[in-house]
């Protein structure tokens, strides 16, 4: 078993933004989080300057909203904490180059422990090692920040050298706005371990294989495809709504007494033990560094398995039934989640 998990949870008035008084932050990347982190910082009154590669798309966009860029080395170079926010897989290539810039007592911050807890990077001893992990995509620590609103998030510490890790990294997790919203305590091996986990078993994994297998059996039995997709795919959103806003007895509750008995019957039968087991196994080979292991290879093998599954997935024949439906159909959404969707689409291209 982890650590126990604690349940405190710090607010703005647990957290003294002082922490990084007189301190420059260098936010390493300006993608998701990055952005999001950079602008945060610089608004609640944090030094920030943002480490881009000479030739980066996203340049312009720093200096437009009035933050300072320089290569991840200068960047570094000038930084007392150093928050790595480019993609996983190319993190240790980053953190190679920078580490010749790092001072003694300096900090290296991440926002998900994946290359620290399987080793991909390894610090020096004279260094502090955190992470302040905002429990949501960037572009919403941003929006939430802008609302005067807050983000929830996680804080850990893994090395702590200047005796104070922990009051900066609620300090850096002040100033993007997440003690606004509550932050809670972890340790890095809980972070990666339960996060990956999470999106194989049961978010990112579990859900699309169980949309996929709802559809295949109604169709396969006759049904038509269209009836399948509203049934196994778009019904989901309004199910997970429900469960967000009152948990599982939310959801109970707000549907019929038909669906709940069928459901209550028929759900364990679906998903039995066996599922439990796979899960286990799923969960051993996160924690053994079997999954790490295979997906580092992967990609340094230049992802040829991720790109025949990719494939693969696209070619499912719920897909271009989906996308036909979602062009006949006028789709209900708030405003502003189509408003963002659209801005972040602009933003990747
Ligand atoms: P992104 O994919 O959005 O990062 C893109 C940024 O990284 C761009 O600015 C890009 O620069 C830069 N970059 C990419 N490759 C390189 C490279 N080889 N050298 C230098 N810079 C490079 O990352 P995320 O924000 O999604 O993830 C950052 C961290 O945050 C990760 O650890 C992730 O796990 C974590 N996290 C992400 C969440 C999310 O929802 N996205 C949620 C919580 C944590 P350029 O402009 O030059 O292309
Ligand atoms: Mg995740």
């Amino acid at each position: 078993m982890t650590e126990k998990f604690t349940t405190e949870v710090y607010y703005d008035e647990d957290a003294d933004g002082s922490h990084l008084d007189g301190k420059t932050v260098a936010v390493l990347g300006y993608g998701s989080q990055g952005h999001a982190h950079a602008l945060n910082l610089h608004e609640s009154g944090v030094d920030v300057v943002v480490g881009l590669r000479e030739d980066s798309s996203s340049r312009a966009e720093a200096e437009e909203a009035g933050l300072e860029v320089a290569t991840p080395d200068d960047a570094a170079a000038q930084a007392d904490v150093v928050s790595i926010l480019v993609p996983d897989t190319v993190q240790p290539a980053v953190f190679e180059a920078i580490e010749p810039e790092l001072d003694e007592g300096d900090t290296v911050q991440f926002a998900h422990g994946f290359n620290i807890h399987y080793n991909q990077i390894e610090p020096p001893e004279y260094v502090d090692v955190t992470m302040v992990a905002p429990k949501s995509p960037g572009h919403l620590v941003r929006r939430n920040y802008e609302r005067d609103q807050g983000t929830p998030g996680l804080i850990a510490v893994y090395q702590d050298v200047s005796g104070g890790a922990k009051e900066e990294a609620l300090a850096y997790a002040k100033g993007i706005g997440c003690t606004r919203a509550g932050v809670i305590e972890t340790s890095f091996k809980e972070e990666v371990e339960t996060d990956l986990f999470g999106e194989q078993a049961v978010l990112c994994g579990g859900v699309t294989s169980l949309v996929k297998h709802g559809y295949e059996t109604l169709v396969d039995a006759g049904y038509s495809p269209e009836m399948a997709y509203f049934e196994c795919l778009n019904e989901l959103k309004l199910i997970v709504d429900l469960m967000y806003e009152g948990g599982l007895g939310g959801m109970w509750d707000s549907v019929s007494d038909t669906a709940e008995y069928g459901g209550l019957t028929e759900g364990d039968e679906i998903l039995d033990d066996h599922v439990r087991e796979n899960m286990e196994e799923t969960l051993e080979r996160v924690q053994n560094g079997e999954f790490a292991r295979e997906w580092i290879a992967e990609n340094q093998a230049g992802r040829p398995s991720y790109t025949q599954l990719r494939a693969a997935e696209k070619d499912h024949e719920i897909e271009d039934v989906g996308a036909r439906l979602r062009e006949l159909f006028a789709w209900e959404e708030s405003e502003s989640e189509s408003a963002d969707e659209q801005e972040r689409v602009n933003a990747d291209d």
